[in-house]
């Protein structure tokens, strides 16, 4: 599989590059909006080639997909153009910077023929992947409810954009309500009606919210409660799922490494729940080149995209508006 990344960017290096040809993918160029840039990120990846310009970089007709992971307002653009290109395109989180955007790029992949993936990581965990399965099986009974603790310290290597450009899709919302919509969606297999939020500029944000706190109704009748923050540098992460017959808590889990802990509490006690430390990226990968050759899907398709950004845009408007905000799924 010929590869093309589309944004010289931190999680690319970071986790992406690896995966991509840990699951045998050959990547063969990189973009970057500037042209020296794009050859150092090459030459210091071992790609042979590096663009400034996209239509050059898909016109070499040496790729089979591309790897969205530049600012979140050039996602839409770029993936249209891809798709024209008849890449298989798998994107970051949020897909776009609204929902009629994702829609517009799920529905011209779907009519190409082409696969689409969105790089939600946290459901490719073997800690969710443990936990999905105990609440599936009914080990908690039904779900009542579901506290997300997703509050950070964003790293110092992260403190641009997202802290101070609203045009390239900043703030705490856009960059972590969608992974733990998609999480929740995960687990519950039901998608989110409704929100009331609250957010905040709390120390780093300068124009875009920092913190936000959120509480989502589902069909079951389940509640879910949120925080997400760039500024706490001293909180933990943490999923817990409160079921008629039991509680799933878990510990350091809404991470992009394999760690964490989770505890089954049930009139039978309490017991750790084993899970697999796999590579969670190297999943996704693995995936969506089966998905690629026909066989099963990504790990989160595109509507699977659609939906998170689509939970957080009713969370954006519900904090902006005081009000209680229904969630518009764009049709899907
Ligand atoms: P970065 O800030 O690292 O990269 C975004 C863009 O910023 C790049 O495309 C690049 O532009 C430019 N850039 C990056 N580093 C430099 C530099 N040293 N000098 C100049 N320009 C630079 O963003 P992230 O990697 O943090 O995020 C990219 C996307 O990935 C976002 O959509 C984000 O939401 C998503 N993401 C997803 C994660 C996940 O686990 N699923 C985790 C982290 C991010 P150019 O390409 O033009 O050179």
């Amino acid at each position: 599989m010929r590869w093309g990344l589309i944004g010289a960017s931190n999680i690319a290096a970071g986790h992406m590059i690896g995966a991509i040809r840990g699951a045998g993918g050959d990547i063969r160029s990189v973009l970057s909006s500037d042209a020296d840039r794009a050859k150092a990120y090459a030459a210091e990846h071992g790609i042979a080639h590096g663009y400034a310009d996209l239509d050059a970089m898909l016109a070499a007709d040496d790729l089979d997909a591309v790897y969205i992971s530049t600012t979140n307002e050039k996602h839409f653009p770029q993936a249209m153009a891809a798709i024209a290109a008849g890449k298989h395109v798998l994107c970051e989180k949020p897909l776009a910077m609204d929902v009629a955007d994702a829609v517009t790029m799920v529905r011209a992949a779907e009519d190409a023929g082409l696969v689409f993936g969105t790089n939600h990581h946290l459901r490719n965990a073997g800690t969710h992947l443990a936990i999905r399965e105990a609440v599936q099986a009914g080990r908690i009974g039904e779900v009542l409810s579901v506290r997300v603790f997703h509050a950070v310290y964003l790293p110092q290597v992260l403190q641009g954009w997202r802290l101070d450009n609203p045009a390239a899709g900043g703030g705490v919302i856009p960059d972590i309500v969608v992974h733990d919509a998609d999480t929740v969606r995960f687990h519950l297999g039901e998608d989110p009606v409704d929100v009331v939020a609250i957010d905040a500029e709390s120390g780093l944000g300068k124009g875009v919210e920092d913190s936000c706190m959120s509480v989502w109704t589902m069909p079951s009748g389940a509640m879910v409660m949120t925080h997400e923050s760039f500024t706490h540098a001293h909180a933990r992460t943490g999923l817990e799922i409160y079921g008629t017959k039991g509680a799933i808590v878990a510990r350091n889990v809404m991470t992009q490494a394999p760690v964490g802990e989770i505890l089954l509490r049930t009139d039978a006690g309490e017991e750790a729940l084993p899970y697999s430390d796999h590579n969670l990226y190297l999943r996704a990968l693995n995936l969506f080149h089966a998905a690629i050759q026909g066989q099963g899907r990504p790990a989160a398709d595109g509507i699977d995209g659609i939906k998170s950004l689509a939970v957080a845009a009713a969370v954006a408007q519900a904090a902006k508006t005081g009000r209680r905000t229904t969630v518009d799924y764009g049709g899907v």
